[in-house]
């Protein structure tokens, strides 16, 4: 069974500064992880290849740091990583992301499993995983909890929905997005650790992927960010004075006053 991972490196910290000129993260300076919902991506797919042999690749478009972050996916177990890095490939937005991921995963084939996070810690759209399979007129299912059956070119998997779960049928090639409660993901092991070190990471760029610059990047997405910022909040704490009783009077009268009960 061959499983492709999709992995985006992210970073490790919500207190990101934004480039006011460009409206991009300003990378430097900053500790780098791998997406946390990916790294239940990487386990599954290493567990699929222990249980139905065959290999696990792992694809992340990214800066040239982010072979770091294949480097901990070979630590993980993974077979092979590959990075989709080019100067062209800067500013792409989630269209323009799957377009490039899609082009690697094409050259891939063929491939029985494609297994992303449900969602980035800095971009957050989930847009992604569901984008890749459109391109790739693949079957989809999104939230997956658990996959309970693989056997004839079929997969069963049991999807998280708001009230419950469902269980769903789908043939096989197909991409899936994975929640956290799939599996607990393991620690690198020492051999894992040696092996990451002297793994070779192949860097895909447009040449490779033989894609148009302008279909990709910043060239190629659809939408701009205009404006990134903070939101300012504009609550003012108060103290009530004196006994207990005589405190939460003055409060029931404010949230009458105001309406609020
Ligand atoms: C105009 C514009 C400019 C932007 N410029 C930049 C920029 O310069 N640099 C930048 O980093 N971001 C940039 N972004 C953000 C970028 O578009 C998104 O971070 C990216 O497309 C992925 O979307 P997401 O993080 O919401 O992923 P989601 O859809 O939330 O991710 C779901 C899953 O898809 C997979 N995935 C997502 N991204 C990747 C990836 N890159 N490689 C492999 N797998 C992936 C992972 O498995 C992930 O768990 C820009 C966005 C816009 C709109």
């Amino acid at each position: 069974m061959n499983v492709v991972v999709c992995l985006k490196q992210v970073p490790g910290t919500t207190q990101v500064k934004i480039d006011p000129e460009t409206n991009t993260l300003i990378r430097e300076g900053i500790e780098n992880i791998i997406n946390p919902f990916d790294t239940y991506a990487i386990e599954e797919g290493v567990r699929l290849r222990e249980r139905f042999g065959g290999k696990v690749t792992v694809i992340s478009m990214g800066p040239p740091q982010t072979e770091a972050a294949l480097k901990e996916a070979v630590s993980l177990g993974v077979d092979e990583g590959i990075l989709l890095s080019d100067p062209a490939f800067a500013g792409a937005d989630t269209w323009a992301t799957s377009r490039t991921l899609s082009m690697a995963l094409r050259k891939l084939e063929p491939y029985d499993l494609v297994i992303c996070g449900r969602q980035t810690l800095d971009g957050d759209t989930g847009q992604v995983g569901p984008q890749l399979a459109e391109m790739l007129c693949l079957p989809f299912v999104a939230y997956v909890s658990q996959i309970e059956e693989i056997a004839d070119g079929e997969m069963r998997a049991r999807r998280m929905v708001e009230d419950g779960y469902e269980i769903m049928g789908s043939p096989l090639p197909a991409v899936i997005t994975v929640v956290k409660e799939i599996n607990t993901p393991r620690l690198p092991s020492l051999r894992g650790i040696a092996r990451s070190k002297s793994a070779s990471i192949a860097v895909w760029g447009v040449k490779e992927l033989n894609i148009d610059p302008g279909k990709v990047g910043m060239a190629g997405s659809f939408t701009r960010v205009i404006r990134i910022f903070s939101p300012q909040q504009d609550r003012r704490g108060e103290i009530f004075q004196g006994d207990l009783e005589s405190q939460v009077d003055c409060l029931v009268g404010r949230l009458k006053d105001d309406g609020l009960v």
